[in-house]
């Protein structure tokens, strides 16, 4: 049936690239047809999963020709759909493509295939004495050439910034199939214009990148971390300002939790609350650093300080780096809640920092009133501006009602008179 279909694409395209990576009908996994989003995947023509630049040029080519769609895809972890099957298109994974070929000390720098696992990528640099800072929950499944594709943000923003400022240079095919190499390894590099910052956050739209090099900074061995309990955000806003001062702009993470995530990760979780569940936000900050034992007394003498300004309500601080991991549980643990709530909906908000407090408070009345069918959880990275919203139903929904009322937040008139349209939805 697929040969009818697309008039014989699909012996081209395992001649090009091996028959054993070219998987069609019922021996294409049903994993491999949606990502981490509700969004209701299509029946995909083929599965491909070339082994290098010239297989995925050879792809791309054939398709082009073809004039059938390609969705590349990494891990599948985005949660905005873009990785979804759609019908008749060829799903193009870098799943092979995930050799780390060189690290290079001396220039800070990394070269990478673009189907290399992030944390496998961190824990390689780590072994060199360096550090590759990009860092989010799906550390442990989403491809580098995923978290570029989206320009993925996440943890570490605040002191590192977003992906985009952690590539150096990208090696990119086109959809005819033309290889652009563009593996620059110079933080300066003004020779001609970088072309390579248009494909960064492309999401697979403009190429499919096949290739990195990517920025290392130096070694960390661990961290301080304290996770507080605020008033509101105003507090979160002075206490962001007081923290960077005292630690000379040092802070590697802040991220906010506000009471409704608390409460739905401890469940989700099962763990042991390190501060009481009454407050109605909490951050964690953290810290990184070479000699953390050092640090410490700066990083308590800075909460001290915070304390006594009455920025914070109640603290907990990390004593190990045990404590450190416990506390950024707390924070990871959203892809607990994802899963077990099931069906739900996920938005990235990106807001001006200062807007952030009254941005969630008016959204959370507005869509608690319209949707008392619904539970919403607020949480974000204060580095990215960003806030991300997820959206559950209060009751499971009925397997066999494919399109749940959800759904219609997608349409819900009144994000945009609040400022907001449906944005690319990225937990974490
Ligand atoms: C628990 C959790 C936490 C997360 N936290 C964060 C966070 O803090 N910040 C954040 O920004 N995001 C976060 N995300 C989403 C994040 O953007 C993605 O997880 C990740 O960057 C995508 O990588 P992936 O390999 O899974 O890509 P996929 O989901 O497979 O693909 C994502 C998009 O990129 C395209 N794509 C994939 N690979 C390539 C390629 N080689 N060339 C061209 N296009 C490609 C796909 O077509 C698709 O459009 C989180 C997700 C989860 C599940």
């Amino acid at each position: 049936m697929s040969q009818t279909y697309s008039g014989g694409l699909v012996e081209k395209l395992a001649q090009a690239i091996g028959p054993e990576q070219v998987l069609t009908g019922p021996d294409l996994p049903e994993s491999a047809c949606h990502d981490w989003s509700a969004e209701a995947p299509g029946t995909p023509l083929a599965l491909v999963t070339p082994q290098d630049t010239a297989g995925v040029s050879a792809v791309l080519r054939l398709c082009h020709a073809a004039g059938l769609p390609v969705v590349p895809q990494g891990r599948r972890t985005g949660l905005a759909g873009r990785a979804v099957a759609s019908d008749g298109a060829v799903l193009l994974s870098l799943a092979a493509m995930n050799r780390i070929e060189e690290i290079d000390i001396t220039s800070g720098l990394m070269v990478v295939r673009a189907g290399c696992v992030l944390q496998t990528l961190q824990e390689a640099a780590a072994r060199q004495g360096c550090s590759f800072q990009l860092d989010l929950g799906a550390r442990g499944s989403a491809q580098i050439g995923g978290n570029i594709a989206t320009n993925a943000g996440g943890n570490r923003v605040i002191r590192y910034g977003m992906a985009r400022d952690l590539v150096l240079g990208l090696e990119v095919v086109q959809a005819d199939g033309t290889v652009l190499p563009m593996m620059n390894r110079m933080p300066k590099n003004n020779a001609a214009l970088d072309l390579a910052h248009l494909f960064i956050g492309s999401e697979g739209t403009l190429g499919v990148i096949t290739r990195a090099v990517l920025r290392l900074h130096p070694g960390v061995a661990g961290a301080n971390a304290a996770l507080v309990a605020l008033r509101g955000f105003d507090q979160a806003a002075l206490l962001l300002a007081h923290a960077q001062k005292a630690l000379s702009g040092r802070v590697t993470a802040f991220e906010l939790m506000w009471n409704d995530y608390y409460r739905a990760v401890l469940a989700a979780t099962g763990r042991r609350a390190p501060l009481l569940p009454d407050h109605p936000l909490y951050a964690l900050i953290e810290m990184q650093g070479a000699d953390p034992d050092g640090d410490r007394d700066g990083s308590d003498t800075m909460l001290e300080a915070a304390f006594e300004a009455g920025m914070i309500e109640d603290a907990a601080l990390a004593r190990s780096q045990r404590e450190v991991e416990d506390f950024w549980s707390l924070r990871d643990g959203v892809a607990e809640i994802l899963s077990q709530w099931a069906t739900t909906i996920n938005f990235d908000v990106s807001v001006p920092l200062a807007r952030i407090g009254d941005c969630v408070d008016r959204i959370r009345a507005a869509l608690t009133a319209a949707f008392p069918d619904l539970r919403f959880i607020f949480f974000g990275h204060a580095g990215d501006s960003n806030i991300h919203l997820v959206a559950g139903p209060i009751e499971p929904v009925d397997p066999s009602r494919p399109r749940h009322r959800i759904h219609r937040l997608w349409h819900y008139p009144r994000f945009r008179r609040l400022g907001f349209g449906r944005t690319r939805d990225r937990p974490a």
